[in-house]
């Protein structure tokens, strides 16, 4: 082999060999993006899944800092996520826009990453829940149907980390995958509600309460409180449609709905059981105290004044049965169930109807062994 060729030889040697690192730290960078792909797509909660982007392990990517910036215009994502208990205020790095024209004024030009030095004038309010402003950052738009969803905010203390002019087609595809993953749990947040929801009155219905009944008395007895049920109906209801129509008779509904509810703690479960039937659920409330609730109930509605179409007033009265389980009080061994509890209060509704309505009756604390049903 001459000097010449063995030279060159050499040189194309080396760059295959830097070819060959770069395909392995390519395909390195590839495994560790499609691994939190695929843990993303796992997620089925929407916060679990925002917990997931905006703290990804840090051993996955040398990333500083992440934040999510997402199109919220009627607040509908905050309240399903502050219905799930989560407190917005733990969560600095994710932000809300108000309008689509928030989310298009960071990607004017084109829907695809951007990447360069942190510049304070255009990119401070997407940094402020970070401890340390990035010193570069990446931009990657969140898009569905064409049109943007959010915008997920990377930074790096390192200005040379995010560079205009790289390949950017892993996080293309990273910010396709979240873009999706947002969607599909918003939607899925969506069914869960709409299927747990009464679309009159807008309070849960009788699915929920079931569920949640079983999971109430589980925790009762777990921890020995006390859960108080409620069964409140409206007195002589199909008058009221019959009188004012029942147009008037929903809108009477969804009044009664929303003045119980103002007498309940947020933790309360409260349905509607029926059609003009309600049920409620007293976590960790004995029998005085609910009692004392019910009455409220009772008493508000009473002098509430409500009005028909034509703007005439009128009154409407509910009676209320109460039940109560104390497991420590209970002396049957065997496990409350949730028709027993509710059994009870509709018993105790019945004679509440019988003695004249607009009245509260207790059924009593709950024994297994005989129904002691006192008045209240
Ligand atoms: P009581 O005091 O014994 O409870 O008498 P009531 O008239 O309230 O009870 P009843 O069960 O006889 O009638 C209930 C009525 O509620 C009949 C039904 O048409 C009406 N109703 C049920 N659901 C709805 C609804 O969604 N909207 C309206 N407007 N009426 C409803
Ligand atoms: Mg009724
Ligand atoms: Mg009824």
């Amino acid at each position: 082999m001459s000097k010449d060729l063995y030279a060159e030889n050499k040189i194309l040697r080396r760059r295959l060999d830097d070819y060959l690192a770069q395909a392995h730290k390519n395909e390195a960078k590839l495994r560790r993006f499609q691994a939190h792909e695929l843990k993303l797509i796992g997620l089925n909660s929407l916060i679990e899944l925002i917990q997931a982007v905006l703290y990804p392990e840090p051993s996955m990517f040398n990333w500083d800092v992440v934040t999510l910036l997402l199109l919220d215009p009627e607040y509908e994502l905050r309240r399903i996520l502050e219905e799930d208990g989560v407190v917005l205020q733990d969560h600095p790095c994710l932000m809300f826009a108000a309008h689509p024209d928030d989310l298009d004024s960071l990607f004017p030009f084109s829907l695809f990453p951007l990447l360069g030095p942190y510049k304070a004038r255009h990119h401070s309010a997407l940094y402020t829940g970070a401890h340390r402003a990035p010193d570069s950052v990446a931009l990657l738009p969140l898009v569905r149907h064409g049109k943007l969803i959010g915008s997920l905010n990377i930074g790096a203390h390192n200005v040379e980390r995010f560079v205009k002019g790289v390949r950017t087609d892993f996080l293309e595809h990273l910010a396709a995958v979240v873009a999706i993953c947002i969607e599909n749990a918003a939607n899925l947040e969506r069914l869960k509600r709409q299927g747990l929801t009464d679309t009159l009155t807008a309070i849960n219905n009788r699915r929920f309460f079931d569920q949640r009944l079983k999971e109430e008395l589980e925790r009762a007895a777990r921890d020995g409180a006390a859960l108080t049920c409620l069964l409140l109906d409206v007195d002589h209801f199909k008058r009221v449609n019959d009188t004012y129509g029942h147009q008037t008779g929903d809108h009477v509904l969804r009044e009664v709905a929303a003045l119980i509810r103002a007498q309940l703690r947020g933790s309360d479960v409260l349905s509607r059981y029926g059609g003009e039937e309600f049920a409620a659920l007293l976590a960790r409330t004995g029998l005085n105290e609910a009692g004392e609730v019910a009455e409220r109930i009772r008493a508000n509605v009473a002098g509430h004044q409500f009005v028909d179409a034509e703007g005439q007033a009128f009154q409407v009265t509910i009676s209320i049965g109460l039940a109560a389980y104390h497991p420590e009080q209970r002396s049957g061994a065997g496990r409350m169930d949730g028709e027993m509890l509710v059994g009870h209060a509709d018993r105790a509704l019945y004679e509440a109807k019988s003695a004249g309505r607009n009245k509260v009756v207790s059924a009593g604390e709950i024994d297994l062994d005989a129904d002691r049903a006192q008045w209240y």
